[in-house]
């Protein structure tokens, strides 16, 4: 079979084999796990130790998580914890994914004030005392941007937001962060985290939104009162040991990966300027994971096209956006439409 190089893990990964063990195990043991017998009792022995182990490798031993059907879904219950009143406002990172972005949007279509805080050059955000006052009740921002892998200095963020309105509630969207750069809840200081398991190496259809302690969280789907009346629902019992399984694996190998991912994308631009091709990357302090990058003279369609004829799979910007006319955040970083039109992601992964 021919080989498939795959570039494209900023979108999705490859599920780890063992996932599928995993699957096999909860086809037996199927029980659902609100059910008070013994064998349903031990399907929510084993949710439970998912949820302590996975607030464990957070270092958010001071919060719990709440299962949800994707990072998307995880992002609006977080956002829904935004009240709009008269005199209050959300501020929001201009960069952030869509399940965040359209989500405030849709809060400012009912009237509530959003305030986008703009990023630079370099992708990630700078000055935020600029656009956070007492006022502003709920503040949104990613952790590593999914177009350019930009890092947001979280705990500059938190420390600076915190001392201008101490009673502001922190989320971050760390979908695009964990398993590749290493993340302290606690030490950070934040209220919410955002994390789906399909990013790394898990199954699709399952994500998790961290909550601390005291925060306040507003169900957006109502039913059977499942994950504490948070998010009701039978629980994807699968998906969820899989996400625990995929998140101590990437937390145990994390340098490691994070090394082997370096070196693939130095030799990657290597290659690119022994060969004479001009590019310009886009993003500062950006995980080795991405690579936005903007060619002179070829369209990222034409390169990406080329490319899959060898079965070789990169993007021209995130999949959540391909059905968008334009790419928002390079758009705001400052590049023109002809850069835009030129620039492909590359997304690696450690793993075969
Ligand atoms: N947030 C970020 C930063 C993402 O990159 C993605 C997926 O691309 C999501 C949220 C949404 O994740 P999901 O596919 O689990 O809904």
């Amino acid at each position: 079979m021919e080989k498939i190089i795959y570039l494209d893990n900023a979108a999705t990964t490859k599920p780890f084999s063992e996932c599928l063990q995993i699957y096999q195990e909860c086809l037996t043991n199927f029980y659902n796990p609100s059910a008070v017998y013994q064998p349903a009792v031990l399907v929510r022995k084993k949710i439970e130790t998912a949820r302590a182990n996975i607030c464990k490798y957070l270092h958010g031993e001071n919060g719990t998580i709440i299962f949800t059907s994707s990072a998307t879904e995880a992002d609006n219950l977080a956002l829904s914890c935004f009240k709009p009143r008269a005199n209050n406002c959300l501020a929001i990172f201009a960069g952030e994914h869509p399940a965040v972005f359209s989500k405030a949007k849709e809060l400012e279509n009912k009237g509530a004030r959003v305030v986008y805080i703009p990023m630079g050059f370099n992708g990630s955000i700078k000055d935020i005392e600029k656009y956070i006052d007492n006022t502003t009740a709920f503040l949104s921002v990613m952790y590593v941007s999914n177009e350019t892998g930009s890092i947001n200095d979280i705990a500059k963020i938190v420390k600076d937001a915190k001392r201008i309105n101490p009673k502001i509630i922190i989320h971050v969207d760390a979908v695009q962060a964990f398993g590749k750069i290493s993340i302290n809840i606690q030490q950070l200081g934040i209220d919410m985290l955002t994390i789906s398991a399909h990013k790394i190496y898990g199954p699709k259809g399952v994500g998790a939104l961290w909550v601390k302690k005291g925060i306040n969280v507003s169900p957006i789907i109502w039913g059977g009162g499942q994950e504490n009346n948070y998010r009701s629902g039978t629980e994807n019992v699968a998906g969820i040991l899989c996400l625990e399984y995929c998140a101590k694996k990437v937390t145990q190998e994390l340098n490691e990966n994070y090394l082997k991912v370096s070196q693939y994308k130095q030799q990657l631009l290597k290659e690119l300027s022994n060969n004479n091709i001009e590019y310009k990357v886009n993003g500062e302090n950006t995980t080795p994971y991405t690579l936005s990058i903007t060619f002179e003279n070829i369209r990222g369609e034409v390169l990406l096209h080329s490319l899959e004829k060898y079965k070789i799979y990169i993007s021209t910007g995130s999949a959540c956006s391909s059905k968008k006319p334009d790419n928002r955040t390079l758009k705001v970083m400052g590049l023109t439409d002809k850069q835009i039109q030129g620039t492909v992601r590359i997304s690696f992964s450690p793993y075969e």
